[in-house]
């Protein structure tokens, strides 16, 4: 289980009793949490006195795999210089919980050993400046511990460090190269990793070719009943779909050999391949493999720490391209798709497994998984390379039920309306150079991007109800400066 270390602040001024009392509140907090969060494991730290106390723990979470964070209070007043050195060497996702061990003053008992000893008013202002001056970038939550609304707020802090640590160990694998001529779906490799950790390298397709044939026909049959389990066969080319069969299994191997949690193909590439991978890539998706067609390395990468954040809770995460819209006055929507490669975790209901032709690529009819898609309040994120810096766009979406059957669309889809309204949302994604390629989640929000955003130093821009036709016009100025 992930865990999420508690440092807690003071010094040796107050005298031993009081640092008993501090170890022994840092313990009992920590034993709440542990009752009251899931999927983490709360874990105190010796209490900062010294500098050389918040070195050793700083070390100590930087080098523990499992954790995934460090979450700091000052209990009584800390001097921040403590903290200079160890908090220069942290580098894992950082809360400054700006709490109290007490809810509610004794206004009838307090005197000066109490306040001496509840001074987080005092110490977390004195860290606070020491984290403004040194520029650590960190997450504040205030408010006593117990409340629903602080732990709602330390949950969302540990599924995005959790999305934050697996995207620093993020391997992702190119099989051939960006699309020929396109703009957006390409970026600076270099400032990928430096960022936010993606390891993306080329592998060569011959490569993962090899691995493909050698897959044995009772792997390909397992992988057949793991598709007639879960979907509806509704072709009679059951070859082209024991193809895909083939492809999801050698690509696994491929990935899993090398570590590799996401990939992007072409295509433009598919030397050696009879279909472009449709149902493999679709199934993969919804096993949290992170994946990019037309070679889009960055939406392969953030789709895969998008669907890691989203562990655990409802909804439905994963890549999509904005293809089309239903333009009629005041009830615009938007149908989103791809060529094949629509995730399957947006499936409303069974999909069903059809080959038809691809109008694109020049090979065989692939195999791919049909189906309408899931409803409610949602997220469209993306990411792109503006040069100087990436940016990450966020807009608020309502994904909906498609109003009519498209009996002839042979692909995966869902629909969305935009907020504030089409005018404003899609003006607002246009302005801000937002990509064709993103990722839609109904299980995150635009809070858990933000935080992704501010902990990793990348520009967000956020798009939804509060933006106003003034904010637009703002944005359309502001960012072309
Ligand atoms: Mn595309």
């Amino acid at each position: 289980m992930s865990k999420l270390y508690f440092v807690v602040g003071s010094q040796d001024l107050y005298g031993d009793e009081c640092l008993r009392q501090v170890a022994e509140d840092a313990k009992s907090m920590a034993e709440f949490f542990n009752k009251n969060l899931s999927n983490i494991t709360v874990e105190v730290l010796p209490t900062v006195v010294n500098s050389e106390t918040c070195i050793s723990d700083m070390r100590k979470v930087n080098v523990d795999d499992d954790c995934i964070g460090v979450m700091t209070w000052m209990h009584t007043f800390s001097p921040a210089k403590m903290w200079i050195k160890g908090l220069q060497e942290l580098r894992k996702p950082l809360l400054h919980l700006h709490t109290q061990a007490n809810e509610k003053l004794p206004y009838d008992k307090i005197d000066m050993d109490f306040m001496n000893l509840n001074q987080a008013a005092h110490g977390d202002r004195e860290y606070g400046f020491i984290l403004a001056r040194l520029k650590v970038l960190h997450h504040v939550v205030a408010g006593f511990y117990q409340h629903k609304n602080v732990l709602e707020k330390i949950s969302r802090f540990i599924d995005v460090a959790r999305a934050i640590n697996f995207s620093r160990h993020l391997k992702v694998a190119s099989f051939g190269n960006n699309m020929r001529e396109v703009a957006v779906t390409d970026g600076d490799r270099v400032e990928s990793q430096i960022r936010f950790g993606w390891e993306c390298n080329y592998f060569a397709l011959g490569d993962l070719v090899r691995e493909i044939n050698n897959v044995t026909p009772a792997e390909i049959d397992k992988k057949m009943e793991e598709y007639t389990s879960k979907y509806t066969m509704k072709t009679s080319n059951i070859e082209a779909v024991k193809e895909q069969a083939k492809y999801e299994v050698g690509i696994e191997k491929f990935l899993s050999a090398r570590k590799l949690g996401a990939f992007a193909d072409t295509f433009q590439d598919l030397h050696g391949l009879k279909q472009l991978p449709g149902i493999a890539a679709q199934n993969l998706m919804g096993k949290g493999i992170g994946f990019g067609p037309e070679g889009d390395y960055k939406i392969s990468a953030l789709s895969a720490v998008l669907m890691n954040m989203s562990q655990g809770r409802k909804g439905a995460t994963g890549f999509i391209e904005d293809y089309t819209y239903d333009l009629t006055e005041g009830k615009e929507l938007e149908l989103a798709s791809h060529m094949l490669e629509v995730p399957v975790n947006f499936a409303a209901s069974k999909p069903e497994i059809d080959v038809l032709p691809l109008g694109i690529g020049g090979k065989e009819d692939p195999a791919r998984l049909i189906f309408d898609g899931v409803e409610g309040d949602g997220i469209q994120v993306t990411l792109v390379d503006m040069g100087t810096h990436f940016r990450i766009i966020c807009a608020d979406i309502e994904l909906v039920k498609q109003p009519l059957p498209m009996p002839n669309l042979p692909v995966a889809r869902i629909m969305y309306r935009h907020k504030p309204n089409f005018e404003i949302g899609t003006a607002a994604w246009c302005y801000a150079g937002g990509a064709h390629h993103s990722v839609v989640s109904t299980a995150l929000t635009r809070e858990d991007i933000a935080l992704f955003a501010k902990l990793t130093g990348t520009e967000l821009i956020c798009i939804g109800d509060d933006t106003t036709p003034e904010k637009l016009e703002e944005m359309a100025v502001k960012y072309y400066k």
